[in-house]
């Protein structure tokens, strides 16, 4: 009997080659699940397809940009042309340009509205396409809990966030139908390169407003990415869930 939680299944999981969609990408994998990440760098590319390929399991990677739906239109049909679904769509691929908003350029504004929301979007109509031949799917968008509580220097980044929550919202409505489950996760302070480059004063004074006290790392976040991605959430949708060791109650 096969013990493991996502054998048999196709994912594809964006900006999958460094941080968290890397720890998701290897997390799936070493459940049994087929990969198919896709990143901007041809080198990370490389590196995580064969760091994800030793846990035995298919993997294809694309050079692509999420913000642009055509080159995503090509990406999932290339998916599709070899595994014939796709049951788990991770969208993850997203970028920080910080800067009060009086310093903030309209371009870094474009830039993270269009990476991180517009990315979603892109995916997600896509791929949703197939979900709902199948009649089946799970998509699991990473919003941010600055999408939920705003944050200084961050208003390009906390209005993408809040729009991933309420895309997750309205596309759990839209899908529901079609057996297709939408959720969020919405990470505190996670360690990646996205935050290790963050002024070490910043660092200490987040760390003192977590009660668990500790930053989060990709692996947690990954446990709760694979737990919406099979069976045991089933009858979970349109839901927001913080993974901040308690940061924003
Ligand atoms: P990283 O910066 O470590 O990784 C992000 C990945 O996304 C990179 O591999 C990057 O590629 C890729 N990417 C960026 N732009 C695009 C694009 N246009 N098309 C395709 N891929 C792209 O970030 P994290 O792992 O920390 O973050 C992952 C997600 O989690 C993001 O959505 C982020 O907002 C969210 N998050 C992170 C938190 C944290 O504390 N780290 C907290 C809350 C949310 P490349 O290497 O080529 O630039």
């Amino acid at each position: 009997m096969c013990s493991k939680l996502l054998q048999g299944k196709i994912a594809f999981i964006t900006g999958g080659a460094r941080g968290i969609g890397k720890e998701i990408a290897l997390m799936f994998a070493k459940e049994g699940c087929s990969i198919n990440i896709c990143d901007l760098s041809a080198e990370n590319l490389k590196a995580a397809r064969e760091e994800i390929a030793s846990e035995q399991v298919e993997v294809e990677s694309f050079a692509v940009d999420v913000t642009k739906l055509e080159e995503i239109e090509k990406t999932v049909n290339n998916i599709l042309d070899k595994s014939k679904k796709i049951d788990i769509l991770v969208n993850n691929a997203g970028i920080t340009k910080d800067a009060l908003l009086i310093r903030m350029t309209e371009q870094d504004w474009d830039l993270v509205i269009s990476v991180n929301l517009k990315g979603t979007f892109n995916c997600s109509k896509v791929v949703s396409k197939a979900m709902m031949r199948q009649r089946s799917g799970k998509i699991i968008n990473i919003a941010s809990i600055i999408g939920l509580m705003g944050n200084v220097g961050q208003a390009n980044y906390a209005a993408s966030k809040a729009g991933v929550i309420a895309m997750t919202k309205s596309l759990a409505k839209e899908l529901g139908p079609r057996n297709i489950n939408v959720n969020a996760i919405a990470p505190g302070f996670i360690q990646t390169d996205m935050t290790a480059k963050l002024p070490e004063d910043i660092r200490n004074k987040m760390l003192e407003q977590i009660p668990l006290g500790r930053f989060g790392s990709v692996r947690d976040v990954a446990d709760l990415a694979l737990f919406l991605a099979t069976p045991a959430s089933d009858y979970i949708t349109g839901q927001v869930f913080q993974v901040d060791g308690g940061m924003l109650m």
